[in-house]
């Protein structure tokens, strides 16, 4: 059973596929495909430009005035005629950033200006304080003075009503200062994708809770919250369920006003992993329910309305894949971005053995080496087994090893893909 992809409001990114039934397992790819395919870009909202830093741009940012909107003198010095050049002029005034407007400056007349200040009317060029010689109120000015040294004319750095920053640009410090300067005290953006995690397993206890030998520590949760929040995501709303359908079917109610839910373990076959009937209960589309890959097959990718809900294995590294390869692009198209970076290029530090019918997402870490080189080098971590969180720590990238592929040989060119928010 094939079905068409109508998301509302998808992505400009989406590629036209159609969703593949959740009863087979799917391809990594495929699997990508539909999640773009029903990820949808969020609705653009109006927030404080305080809020607004590392979003994306919703609307376009024109100049409100010109920039400079008044001829600014770029140096502390005098406000000069240029026919005075190697000549005395009597200083008349003086002007200081902020005030409305100086003494006019005509030959043989000139007015000590500060950095900032308004050129006064008259002034054809303003001589850097260093460059005179003063006494009392005569000044002895340079022998060649050029017309508009040191002054910035009206609207050369930003004419009035011109567009500056445009829909879909992050939105960094520096465009902060931008829209500061045209007095925008909010603006449209895409906003923050809103997040729930939900973890599942009665052998979970969170971090600072009483341990007991036949229990583990929650490292899921922890992580794929630190995941989202490097991607600038806010706090996500984190709940912790036992295994049983009413406590799953419970916080899936408390997170249904998230953009995106994923929920950690319960997802494969066991006898309690109920995750894919309580989507069922919970009335969510089940798009698809079992990725050829390794690690992390049973991932599962839910539709409710607009809410995206994923099941992410409980095996932290096949948790860490699904969110790194699959949630994390589902964001961005959210936020409107581009799905995924292009990957790279890297030599192998060594080899990579891997003997199985799925594509092998390994955790590697990419260096260069010396600093100056051109070409990463990217030494897999492989661990004792695809569940060896601890060998992996250091990643800071995934290589992809398709199907069939018995080994890598070191110093063999391979692509990867940075970990999402990755800072190397
Ligand atoms: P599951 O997908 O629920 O069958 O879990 C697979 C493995 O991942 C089991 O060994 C679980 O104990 C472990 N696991 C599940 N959830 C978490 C979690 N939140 N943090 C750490 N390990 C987990
Ligand atoms: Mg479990």
């Amino acid at each position: 059973m094939i079905r068409n992809a109508t998301a509302p409001g998808a992505s400009p990114f989406a590629p036209a596929v159609r969703l593949p039934s959740s009863r087979y397992m799917i391809s990594p790819q495929d699997a990508l495909q539909c999640v773009l395919a029903v990820a949808a870009c969020l609705d653009a909202r109006v927030v404080p430009l305080d809020d607004a830093c590392g979003l994306r741009l919703a609307e376009e940012v024109r100049a409100d005035r010109a920039y400079p909107p008044f001829p600014r003198a770029m140096m502390d010095g005098y406000a000069v005629c240029v026919a005075d050049a190697g000549r005395t002029a009597e200083v008349v005034g003086e002007v200081a950033a902020g005030q409305a407007a100086g003494p006019p400056v005509e030959e043989g007349k000139c007015a000590a200006i500060m950095t900032g200040a308004v050129c006064p009317p008259g002034t054809e060029a303003v001589v850097q304080k260093e460059h005179v010689r003063r006494e009392g109120d005569l000044v002895q000015l340079p022998e060649t003075i050029a017309v508009g040294g040191h002054i910035a004319a009206v609207g050369s750095e930003c004419p009035a009503g011109s567009p500056v920053l445009k829909p879909g640009d992050t939105i960094t410090p520096l465009a902060i200062a931008v829209m500061a300067s045209f007095g925008m005290e909010s603006v449209s953006v895409r906003p923050a994708a809103s997040l729930a995690i939900i973890t599942t397993g009665g052998e979970l206890v969170s971090v600072g809770e009483a341990i007991q030998p036949h229990l583990i520590r929650d490292s899921n949760g922890p992580m794929l919250s630190a995941l989202a929040r490097r991607m600038g995501l806010d706090r996500p709303l984190a709940m912790h369920v036992e295994d049983r359908l009413n406590a799953i079917l419970a916080a899936l109610e408390q997170a249904a006003q998230r953009d995106v839910v994923l929920l950690t373990g319960g997802v494969s076959v066991g006898d309690y992993d109920l995750v894919p009937e309580a989507l069922r209960q919970f009335g969510a589309e089940v798009l698809f329910h079992k990725v050829r890959q390794k690690p992390g097959k049973p991932l599962l990718l839910a539709r409710r309305g607009r809410q995206l809900i994923f099941g992410l294995p409980g095996n932290p590294l096949a948790c860490h894949l699904g969110f790194s390869r699959y949630v994390a692009a589902a964001i961005r198209v959210m936020q409107g971005l581009p799905p995924a970076p292009q990957p790279l290029e890297g030599r192998l530090t060594g080899p990579v053995s891997y003997r199985g019918s799925r594509t092998y997402f390994g955790l590697a870490r990419a260096e260069r080496m010396p600093a100056a080189s051109n070409l990463w080098d990217v030494t897999p971590l492989c661990g004792v087994s695809s569940a060896d969180l601890f060998a992996t720590c250091r990643a800071n990238c995934y290589i992809e090893v398709p199907a069939g592929v018995a080994e890598i040989p070191p110093s063999e060119i391979v692509r990867f893909t940075w970990i999402p928010g990755d800072p190397r």
